[in-house]
């Protein structure tokens, strides 16, 4: 079984963890959405991130 992984980096990369976190400008974050529609990498890459954010939102450590 051969398992292709897309392993490549998009140029965007950066944009991308900017986008993700909020922190880029109105203008970004139209040009990221419109690449995002067309990029896979980077959708998958969101995909995750969004997943780890999730999960340190809802980490809540059981302190007594
Ligand atoms: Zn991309």
């Amino acid at each position: 079984m051969t398992r292709t992984m897309p392993h490549t980096t998009c140029t965007e990369r950066n944009t991308l963890i900017t986008y993700a976190y909020g922190e880029c400008s109105d203008e970004e974050q139209t040009r990221f959405e419109a690449h995002l529609t067309h990029c896979v990498i980077c959708a998958t890459e969101l995909e995750s991130i969004a997943l780890l954010q999730g999960a340190i939102d809802h980490m809540e450590p059981d302190r007594a």
